[in-house]
């Protein structure tokens, strides 16, 4: 049995639906799966990461922060992109040259 081929019993098994069975089967496959490892963790994730949406007590100003400290990120990361774009262009003329 591999878990990781039907996503679902993963999800099943994180929110305690399975039966005792099923969910023996799941943590002895776990134990020696670190793909599954790594697909039930970012599971986890994913649903810490809803709760934390439906949660009214994450502050408003924590989620703007977030937020802006992503947007920051990303126009760095473009910064950056451009920057290379232009100085490949550079390497590109100078070897047509
Ligand atoms: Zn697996």
């Amino acid at each position: 049995m591999h878990p990781q081929q039907d996503p679902s019993l993963l999800s099943a098994y994180l929110d305690g639906e399975l039966g005792p069975e099923e969910a023996g089967q799941v943590e002895s496959h776990l134990q020696s799966c670190h793909a599954c490892q790594q697909e039930l963790s970012s599971l986890k994730a994913i649903q810490q990461a809803i709760q934390g949406v439906n949660n009214p007590a994450m502050p408003a100003e924590l989620v703007a922060e977030i937020e802006r400290h992503t947007l920051a990120r990303q126009s760095w990361w473009r910064r950056l992109y451009q920057r290379l774009q232009k100085s490949f262009r550079g390497i590109v003329r100078a070897v047509k040259r």
